[in-house]
């Protein structure tokens, strides 16, 4: 059976078309400028030259709909006929506290998500935009909703509650729920395979460090702490994003400097993490470029970046009493190598010993770690829509 996984944000539109009977890849896109002049559909096919089509798309469905006619291109297609996806996986960024796993998709579940969309209302609706779109040009597909919260809902409530009144955990569902959970999941797995471990043997600290940046605590499997919150912007900072801050900085910035609501939502998220700190990017590479040819402001991110990583696998270590393994995954993680490095060292106290020679490593599974390193050090690169596709096909 052939799995589509969609990733739908607010004007772009990620999709990866994968063959189940081997996991294997078809195609894999990017819609981009979704209801914006200069609409563009980019495919990528193994063996093949990139494809592109530049076409106006003005809504999502319109945008699915040419994913769809390109799958199926006589020239830059890769099946035949529509009949061929056996069902749609659909990325959704918040599951709330009713869904602890991904759930074929009805009526109820619709309600639901709809329901949670003033819990991410930057990420669900246009999850929702998506998943109508698809179920509008493929009424008969079966669709499956893969929640980036659900791993998470196995914290327990010590980690999961704040400091807060209760009612506002009961009547307001103000709560950590974590995100990136497809991920965390993913390569905690995975890195339990390459060890040759049942994965419920291991206490794993997972790191996905990307423009969003998370960490979780995974043991025995389980997720039982991670450092993003009611929204996705507690813990890390990220590349536009604060991370932890005092909470009282927020009153204090509306009545010291008289912003409003919108324009301190603004800064935390789209104007502080490493972009603030640096004022150079919020692209990591720049930020190193920057860092290299002597920018005391970028170094500065940098380290305050390292430094709070490093806070939370302490945090972490401390909530598992141990740990097996420390692993690093998406953009960052994966091709980071001096970030790997700034973060892992300096650890030794952990039994956490780097490699620098197994480190020199870019998009790769590696153990990287000295061989005599008490805890295992590892670069997984994630696979969501991988994930995403498993979870549908278990489901149908
Ligand atoms: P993601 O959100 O997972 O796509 O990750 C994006 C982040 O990964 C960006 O900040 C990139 O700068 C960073 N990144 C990607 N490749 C590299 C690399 N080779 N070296 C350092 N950072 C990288």
């Amino acid at each position: 059976m052939k799995i589509l996984v969609i990733n739908c944000g607010s004007s772009s539109l990620k999709y990866q078309l994968i063959d189940m009977s081997n996991e294997e890849s078809l195609a894999q896109g990017l819609v981009e400028r979704i209801g914006i002049e200069g609409s563009k559909l980019t495919q990528k096919v193994e063996g093949r030259d990139k494809f592109v089509l530049t076409v106006p798309m003005k809504d999502h469905k319109d945008a699915i709909a040419h994913v769809i006619d390109t799958l199926l291109d006589k020239v830059q297609g890769v099946i035949a006929s529509a009949d061929e996806i056996g069902a749609v996986g659909h990325r959704v960024v918040h599951g709330g506290e009713k869904y602890a796993s991904s759930v074929v998709i009805d009526e109820e579940v619709m309600k639901d998500l709809n329901d949670f969309a003033v819990l991410a209302p930057l990420h669900n609706p246009p999850n929702i935009i998506g998943i109508n779109a698809c179920k509008e040009l493929m009424p008969s597909t079966k669709m499956v909703a893969v929640f980036d919260t659900a791993f998470h809902q196995t914290m327990p409530e010590k980690a999961f509650l704040y400091g807060l009144p209760y009612e506002l955990y009961k009547e307001n569902h103000i709560r950590k729920f974590g995100f990136h959970g497809t991920s965390h999941k993913y390569v905690a797995y995975r890195a339990a395979e390459m060890l040759g471990k049942d994965v419920k043997d291991l206490k794993l600290v997972t790191c996905h460090l990307g423009n969003g940046a998370s960490v979780a605590a995974v043991n025995g499997g389980i997720s039982v702490d991670t450092s993003m919150g009611f929204t996705p912007l507690e813990g890390l900072l990220m590349g536009t994003r604060s991370g932890d801050i005092d909470p009282a900085i927020i009153p204090y910035l509306m009545d010291v400097k008289g912003y409003s609501y919108e324009e301190v939502n603004n800064i935390l998220n789209k104007k502080s993490g490493v972009l603030g700190l640096s004022g150079v990017s919020s692209d990591f590479r720049d930020i190193e470029d920057a860092a290299e040819a002597g920018n005391p402001r970028a170094k500065l991110a940098l380290d305050v970046f390292h430094y709070r990583v490093k806070k939370y696998i302490g945090y972490f270590v401390a909530a598992m009493n141990g740990i097996d393994a420390l692993i690093f995954t998406a953009g960052l993680g994966e091709n980071g190598v001096e970030t790997r490095a700034e973060i892992a060292t300096d650890l030794e106290f952990f039994g956490i010993n780097l490699d620098k020679e197994k480190n020199n490593v870019r998009g790769k599974e590696r153990i990287i770690s000295t061989d005599d390193s008490k805890v295992k050090i590892m670069v997984v690169p994630t696979n969501e829509e991988l994930m995403i596709a498993r979870d549908t096909l278990a489901l149908i």
